[in-house]
């Protein structure tokens, strides 16, 4: 049985897949079935409709951006699609020191960023069923330029080959709840919820 509260450390989950493979949606369903502290990243990239600020991530500008690099406010930080991604460092550790499992949904760049400096946490890259189904979800989901699908789908399959080194578990996203399922056993047997 794992410890609870203060005596036990958190577990940081790193959530990471090609774009429109089913990250958010996964993290959805995980929130059904576990507790845990979903980090919001900063990012550069413009708001998608139905996106709030502060809660799907919060939104800023480059030259905000880039202060809170130098003054070490991100825990990893990446550049994806032309665009800049950050965790935000302190509330991820203070999350951790009480006790919370921390998920962050993340591209490969900040996951190895993360494994290098918080060697405990565990990787998870999510896999499509097939290339052509990624491409249909991510055209599907209506909300991404036809140039920003491009790009996102010409670094999928370079992703997809680092997942097996790089990632402790690699899941399938064919049904969610399955995935969903999945993931909740590999947090289990690593001691968390
Ligand atoms: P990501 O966060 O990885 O970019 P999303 O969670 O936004 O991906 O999902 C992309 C699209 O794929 C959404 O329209 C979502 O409803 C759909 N989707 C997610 N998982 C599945 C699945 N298992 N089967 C079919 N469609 C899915
Ligand atoms: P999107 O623009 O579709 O929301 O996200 C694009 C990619 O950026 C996804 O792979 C997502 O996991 C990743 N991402 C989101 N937040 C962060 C972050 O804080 N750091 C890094 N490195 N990647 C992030």
């Amino acid at each position: 049985m794992s410890e609870t509260g203060a005596n036990r450390r958190g577990i940081l989950l790193v959530i990471s897949g090609p774009s429109g493979v089913g990250k958010s949606t996964v993290v959805h369903a995980l929130t059904e079935r576990m507790p845990f502290h979903f980090s919001v990243s900063w990012t550069t990239r413009k708001r998608r409709p139905g996106e709030q600020d502060g809660v799907d991530y919060v939104f800023v500008d480059r030259a905000q951006f880039l202060e809170n690099i130098a003054s070490g406010g991100f825990l990893e930080w990446a550049e994806y699609s032309g665009h800049l991604y950050g965790t935000p460092r302190d509330a991820v550790l203070a999350h951790l020191d009480v006790g919370h499992d921390v998920l962050l949904d993340i591209e490969n760049d900040g996951a190895g960023q993360v494994k290098n400096s918080y060697p405990e946490a565990l990787l998870v890259f999510i896999l499509p069923p097939s290339l052509e189904e990624l491409e249909r979800r991510l055209r599907d989901r209506g909300d991404t330029s036809e140039a920003d699908i491009q790009k996102r789908l010409s670094v999928a399959a370079e992703q997809m080959d680092e997942a097996t080194w790089k990632f402790d578990h690699t899941v399938i996203n064919d049904q969610v709840g399955i995935v969903a399922d999945e993931i909740v056993s590999i947090l289990a047997a690593a001691g968390g919820s």
